[in-house]
């Protein structure tokens, strides 16, 4: 027997990650230099395709607008979706980084906004390039089909869907496992993944509460939705706390409440905006039937001549982990990185549009977080119970993976998770 034979697959396939590794490196700080808002992301698409083009796939691109598909046929075998998301947000960047971004873009509404990958996608696409780097580079070791989906505006929840409703499955088979992964601020070298139902369902509701305008000195005159929205959002706080069970999860945030533009104009209307966060069918129908209620029933309370418009903005399904492909998946990381590199937060509260690839074609899903943070940061962060004021999380103008070594991590998850799915040899 062979040296090379008595190393398993998977050792063998990530020989030339630090061949490599300068590539990825300057294609994750091309991408974080160079931001795209959801459904606008043609460079990055076109910075996809060039390299899937360079490791041999068969690319399609323009898939639900702007996504990209690779496919990698490499004989008899099982066909693994792997899955990167490559949208930023309207974020203005305050990392200092010399490879921060300057960019902006148009938003939904057309104003000119920053943008920033604040969600570490920039991250997800090296590390999933990373991964068919070397997956295309050692084709003696396994077979099967990969198929590279990078998907478009997954922060509006709906860049999954549109793959799908663009024929993404018959332009690239239906999968036998759908495999994910997003960056988080916990340590670097850290994967969570929790079988189940494992990240929230979210509703994005616009409020429209309607009273009626007058002198700020007459009150009498009017019909406040100032007072009204108030009332509302405090109301609203009692959905979780007395209409959902102790051992049931939702989370309900009214992130935005506008109204009124003088101090002595009460004003025509008010604005809010809310985030609903649910595990459940059930418990989903519970809260949205209450915020529905409440809306109204404050409305009503005020004597609204009108009544409240509710309008649904983005929605995103829950995530359902497939329990034996958590197995099947987690089972091949802790083999190769060690028991406890491979944890279970529990579910968590953020949502995530991929689970529709699995839903839509059947196959089972496994996604998973890996960590970006410095881990002596955390540590120290941990110790003083400051986590929340000094890791930036997601989202945060401060969120800055460490390059090193959570690109190499990222690309190594990927490429294992990815072996533990594909026949090998
Ligand atoms: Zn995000
Ligand atoms: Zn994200």
């Amino acid at each position: 027997m062979s040296d090379d034979t008595r190393r398993d697959a998977g050792t063998r396939v990530l020989d030339r990650l630090n061949e490599i590794h300068p590539r990825l490196e300057a294609l994750y700080k091309d991408l974080h230099a160079h931001p795209e808002l959801s459904f606008a992301e043609t460079r990055t698409a076109g910075v996809v395709a060039a390299d899937l083009e360079r490791l041999g796939f068969e690319v399609t691109t323009g898939v639900g607008r702007t996504g990209v598909v690779g496919v990698l046929a490499n004989g008899e075998g099982p066909r693994v979706f792997l899955r990167a998301d490559f949208d930023a947000l309207p974020v203005e960047e305050q990392t200092g980084l010399d490879y921060a971004s300057k960019a902006t873009g148009t938003d939904s509404e057309g104003r000119r906004v920053p943008v920033m990958h604040a969600c570490g996608h920039d991250m997800h696409v090296a590390c999933l390039i990373g991964a068919l780097d070397l997956l295309a580079g050692a084709r003696e070791s396994w077979s099967g089909t990969v198929v590279a989906v990078f998907q478009p505006a997954e922060e509006l929840g709906s860049g999954a869907q549109a793959m799908v409703d663009d024929g993404l499955f018959d332009r690239a088979g239906t999968p036998d496992v759908v495999l994910g992964q997003h960056v988080a601020p916990v340590p670097t070298g850290m994967i969570a993944c929790h079988p189940g139902p494992a990240l929230a369902a979210t509703d994005a509701l616009l409020v429209r509460m309607f009273g009626r305008g007058a002198h700020g000195a007459r009150p009498e005159a009017s019909i406040d939705p100032v007072v009204m929205a108030a009332a509302t959002v405090m109301r609203l706080q009692t959905v979780v706390s007395r209409e959902i069970a102790g051992g049931d999860t939702a989370v309900v945030t009214v992130g935005a409440l506008n109204a009124g533009t003088k101090d002595n104009v009460i004003p025509d209307e008010a604005e809010l905006k809310l985030n609903i966060r649910t595990y459940t069918p059930e418990v989903r129908a519970t809260v949205l039937g209450a915020v529905t209620r409440i809306v109204n029933a404050e409305a009503a309370a005020a004597g609204a001549e009108r009544d409240p418009e509710i309008t649904p903005v983005d929605t995103f399904p829950v995530l359902v982990n497939d329990p034996a492909a958590v197995d099947r998946t987690t089972g091949a990381l802790r083999a190769h990185f060690g028991e406890h590199t491979v944890v279970d937060m529990g579910p968590a509260t953020g949502s995530e549009d991929c689970g529709v690839l699995a839903t839509a074609s059947g196959a089972p899903m496994c996604y998973w977080y890996f960590g970006g943070t410095d881990p002596a940061a955390f540590e120290t962060a941990t110790k003083n119970g400051t986590l929340g004021r000094d890791i930036p999380s997601n989202h945060s103008p401060h969120f800055a993976p460490l390059i090193n070594p959570t690109l190499d991590n990222g690309v190594r998850t990927m490429t294992v998770a990815a072996l533990a799915w594909l026949r090998t040899r």
